[in-house]
């Protein structure tokens, strides 16, 4: 029996006809660009996060690049994220021509350490990207204050945190902007690449849709020179048959959460925290252990897939050697990238695969 990390076939056989039915009738209309599916996803996620606008894009990238391109940031500004993360986050940065700046994270939610921002700002910081990684939620009360004293911008990379809650609301609804993206194995996933950016800031919502879309709103009439960062019609289709059953899905990740953590009780692995502030979505349900390598290889044997995120944090990635950070700068991103490890997580995960991973496990710990 093969346990994989994700499944997105179980997935669309348990939604198949809705899916199909919907790809068909997009299809059927010949309406592949814009029109009423991306319209009614963007109200209709919006609405999800508690927030008033939505703008489909084509990727969670183009939406981070987008929000931060909105708000003004360019070259000569700096942007404040954390070193463990997905690099989507610090490419958008860069794609600005502004200055990634690292603050490390705190060991129990694997965040942004509120505690080290201010020690990271100077004149020419414009912004803060919290990501709210694995579907945990930040600490966003503490960004948000301090961002507010420095006069600096907030968008929320909600990528892997659709439904997550901080404090009762969800996240999307606590910066300025928020992006998601519908990449096929996150928790709200397309068939292909799709994203988001959403807030309640209207102007800012108008330069988004605008940038989104070569620059115009009357065709061929540049008001600016933007981008293609369209949200395709057919992934929005498919995106709005799945939006509904997403909240039964968290249920589900969360039930098998904790279904892992009360059978890896007294094993030894650090299980995932959930802070009292937050709702966790488990987007990935991630382990911590010493002996990784070990561990790693042995799930392997048994045919389980887990996978490592991240395995190097981004300060010490190649592609930033030129930012001059050195190991030792950001220990606790560092330590994670060489302790944690991913199990297996989806809604349609079952309750014996779930024993048997955690049987495994526990042989030899
Ligand atoms: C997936 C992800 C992104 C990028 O999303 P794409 O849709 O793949 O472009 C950005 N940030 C984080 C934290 C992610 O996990």
């Amino acid at each position: 029996m093969h346990i994989p990390l994700v499944d997105l076939k179980r997935q669309y056989l348990s939604i198949k006809k809705e899916i199909d039915e919907a790809i068909q009738k997009v299809i059927d209309n010949s309406a592949f660009i814009m029109g009423e599916n991306v319209e009614g996803f963007e109200n209709e996620f919006a609405k999800f996060c508690g927030i008033k606008y939505g703008v489909g894009t084509s990727s969670g990238t183009t939406a981070l690049h987008l929000a931060l391109v909105a708000c003004g940031v360019k070259q000569g500004d700096e942007v404040i994220t954390v070193p463990y993360t997905f690099i989507a986050t610090t490419e958008a940065i860069s794609h600005t021509a502004a200055k990634v700046v690292f603050v490390d994270i705190e060991d129990r939610s694997y965040n942004m350490d509120s505690e080290k921002i201010e020690q990271a700002i100077t004149e020419k910081t414009r912004a803060i990207i919290p990501v709210h990684l694995f579907g945990h939620p930040a600490d966003m009360d503490k960004i948000m204050e301090i961002a507010k004293k420095h006069n600096l911008i907030v968008i929320e990379d909600a990528c892997q945190a659709h439904g997550a809650e901080y404090k009762g609301k969800k996240v999307g609804s606590l910066g300025d902007i928020a992006c998601f993206s519908f990449y096929p194995g996150k928790n709200l996933g397309a068939y292909g690449d799709a994203g988001m950016a959403v807030s309640d800031n209207q102007a800012l919502v108008e330069k988004m849709r605008l940038l989104r879309n070569h620059g115009y709103q009357k065709k061929y009439y540049h008001e600016i020179e933007g981008y293609n960062y369209r949200l395709d019609a057919i992934q929005a289709a498919i995106l709005r048959v799945k939006l509904r059953h997403l909240e039964e899905w968290t249920e589900k990740r969360r039930k098998n959460a904790k279904l892992y953590d009360e059978l890896l009780k007294g094993s030894g692995v650090k299980t995932p925290l959930e802070m009292e502030y937050a709702k966790h979505v488990y987007h990935l349900y991630v382990i911590g252990i010493e002996k990784r390598e070990e561990l790693y290889l042995r799930l392997k044997k048994n045919e389980i897939s887990t996978a490592i995120h991240y395995p190097l944090p981004l300060h010490l990635q190649q592609a930033y050697s030129y930012l001059g950070y050195k190991k030792g700068d950001f220990p606790i991103s560092e330590a994670c990238t060489e302790r944690l490890l991913s199990l297996p997580m989806f809604p349609e995960l079952t309750e014996d695969e779930i024993k048997k991973i955690v049987e495994i496990i526990k042989k030899k710990n």
